[in-house]
Order: structure tokens, then sequence, then C-alpha cells
């Protein structure tokens, strides 16, 4: 007793404290048995090592926090990294609206704000209207950045590193980020930081798998596997609105003929019915029922892939509920192979506008010490 582990103990050691502070740092507040489950580790030894990361200060434990619905009603505690180790930003810059968002290493969000914008706002005057909000957050909210981990920042359009078809724009952003706080600036679509930010705060909260669509006058997703945003080989993962319905239909700007996004955006479905939003009048309901069987069969094949365990629906048109949903449902179960059907749950986005700068600080805590590291 009393003598520290020396040689490869010790290291044995450094990685079993390593997986529990990386577990808390992706997915917030964990109670022990979901640490447990987290990091494989044995009861006894994950008991010694939060033991020790408690005593240095590295966790937080709260108390008595209200049963997690299983068991019977037996307090238990959540423990969390220190609030005071860090912070994440998160940054929005959409087509007409610039959020940001500061939360804790705990995934606390400490500060948020918005400001509107034109829609062709050109990017360096956004990145000045984004960095004004954070001056102004930090004043009256009296928060130091000194401690700031990273930032996540979610833009429009495609975010391709890999063909640098939008390689201006990331390197901008990522540019004057990087010289403004000196810190890993993290860039990404910003419908699949929402997709990541459903997953980790959202309507998924706490699962590792999620399936992500967004169904505005455009139409985007994000995957989410191992807690982690999927990027894929060039960055799209997830691009369920340009999945193609109709080989013969029109061509689209992606290269692709026939695209789910030309038949449910909500662009398109305006241009049929104004009014299609408050599903009030008979032609209303038919477009919706023809758009949530069309997202249906999208999503049905789409699982077959994936097998996630949640698929969250967000955008304009989920609001209008299940005229959209009931056909959706039907069709989905309809074609989803009965094993991914029962193990996925369809349900709709929890988020609010804050979604895509929250999805940019969960990119920052997602992404290992590491990783940011690297060039
Ligand atoms: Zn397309």
């Amino acid at each position: 007793m009393g003598t520290e582990p020396s040689g490869p103990l010790r290291l044995l050691r450094e990685t079993h404290e390593e997986r529990v502070l990386t577990a808390l740092r992706t997915r917030g507040a964990l109670t022990r048995a979901q640490l447990v489950e987290h990091t494989n580790l044995s009861r006894a030894t994950l008991s010694s090592i939060v033991q020790t990361l408690l005593g240095r200060q590295a966790l937080t434990e709260t108390g008595e926090e209200a049963s997690t619905g299983r068991g019977r009603g037996r307090p238990v505690s959540l423990l969390t990294l220190n609030p005071a180790g860090g912070l994440a930003l998160g940054l929005d810059l959409g087509h007409r609206r610039i959020q940001v968002t500061i939360a804790n290493v705990a995934h606390e969000a400490v500060a948020s704000g918005e400001v509107a914008c034109a829609e062709r706002t050109p990017w360096p005057r956004r990145l000045r209207l984004a960095l004004d909000l954070v001056d102004d957050l930090t004043t009256r909210y009296e928060i130091s950045l000194t401690a700031l981990a990273g930032v996540g920042v979610g833009i429009v359009g495609p975010v391709d590193e890999a063909t640098g078809a939008s390689n201006d724009r990331v390197a901008l952003v990522r540019d004057t980020l990087r010289a403004r706080f000196g810190v890993p600036v993290f860039v990404d679509n910003n419908t699949r930081l929402a997709a990541l930010a459903e997953a980790v705060w959202g309507a998924g909260a706490g699962v590792s798998s999620a399936l992500y669509l967004r169904l505005s006058y455009g139409v985007g997703g994000g995957l989410v596997l191992g807690g982690r945003l999927f990027a894929g080989a060039g960055g799209a993962a997830g691009e369920l609105g340009h999945i193609s319905v109709d080989r013969d239909g029109p061509a689209c700007p992606c290269g692709g003929r026939g695209c789910l996004e030309r038949y449910v955006s909500l662009t398109t479905l305006q241009e049929q019915c104004a009014d299609i939003l408050d599903a009030r009048d008979a032609t209303a309901r038919d477009l919706l029922v023809d758009a949530g069987t069309r997202v249906g069969e999208v999503l049905a094949a789409a699982c077959n892939t994936v097998n996630p365990e949640v698929v969250v629906i967000g955008g304009e048109l989920a609001e209008t509920g299940d005229h959209l949903f009931d056909p959706l449902r039907a069709a989905f179960h309809r074609y989803t192979h009965s094993q991914v059907r029962r193990t996925a749950r369809l349900t709709r986005a929890a988020l609010g506008h804050d979604a895509a700068a929250r999805g940019g600080i969960a990119l920052v805590l997602t992404t290992t010490p590491q990783e940011a590291s690297r060039p």
C-alpha cells in the first residue's frame, strides 16, 4: 500500500486512466456501471482508477442523481471530467444564422448566442460576426478562453478535404480561427455536426450508432458510429439526400440522377403547395404521404446497411409530425430487414438552432488530444 506502481504496471495504469478519461470526454456524464461498459475494465479496476482520478481532481462526482430507470430507484452518482479542465468552442456559420456555443469538458453549455446574417454574406464577414459574438459572450458571462481545448466549426456545403473542392473556404475558416485562438480547429459540414450533436446530447444521447436525416430546403444527413462522426473516404458519408429514388429522374448537381432531395426538399414541396408545413389541406397531406413514403424507403435501405440503434429525423419538414411520420414509419417497416427493424428506433430530432454549434463542441471532445496534435 502507498507505493506507486512502476515500469509496465504503471504504463498499464496510465492506459486504463486514459480509457476512463476518453470515455468521459466523448460521452459526458456516466455512471460507474456505464464506465465499465464503455472502457471494458473490470469493476474493481475501474473503481480504483476512478478513486485515483477523483483524488487528482481530474474528475468530479455529482452525487445522488435520479435513478437511470432500471434497478430499484437507488440513487446513482454520475462522474464527469472536472468542468474546470477546459472549454470547447462550437460555431455554426449557417446560411442565414451564425451560432456560437461554449461548453466545458464536462459537456455543460456555459454560454450560447446567435446573430442573423443575409444569405449571401461573404465568408470573411461571417467569421467577423462569429468572432464578435464570441467576444460578446465571453465578456457577458466572464468566461476566460485560456483553457480552450479546441474549436469545432460547421459550415454549409460539402467539406471534402480529399478533393479540395471546398478548400478555400475551409482554409480561411481554419486559419482565421487558429490564428485567433491558437488551438486545434475542426471544420465539417453543419448538417453532419447536427448529427453528431443529436447522438451526444439529443434524441440519440448515449447510443453508439445513429443515422441522422435533415429534411429542410436541402436534404442532408450524417452517420455516427462508435460515438464518433463517420466521415467516409471523401468526407461524404451520410449524404442521404443524394440516394437515387428514380433512375430516370432529373440530373442533380451532385452528379447523380433522381436524388431524394429533388423530391422531398422543402424547396420542391413548397413549389407544389406553399402551405405544406401547415398540412391543413388535402394537397399538403397527400404530398406529405408521398414524401414520407420516399424517405421511409431510403431510410430502410440505409438502415439495412448500417443497422443503427437510432434514426433521428430533423429539419422543418419533421415538424409536420404524424402527417410525415405515419407514412414514413409504414414504408420503413415494409422495407427493413426484420432484425434491423427490431433494433432501430425512429425519432424526431431533439435539439434546436444550436445543434450544429453543439456538434462542433462534440467534434472537439470526441477527437482525442493525440489526434488533434497531428498536423
Ligand atoms: Zn444528388
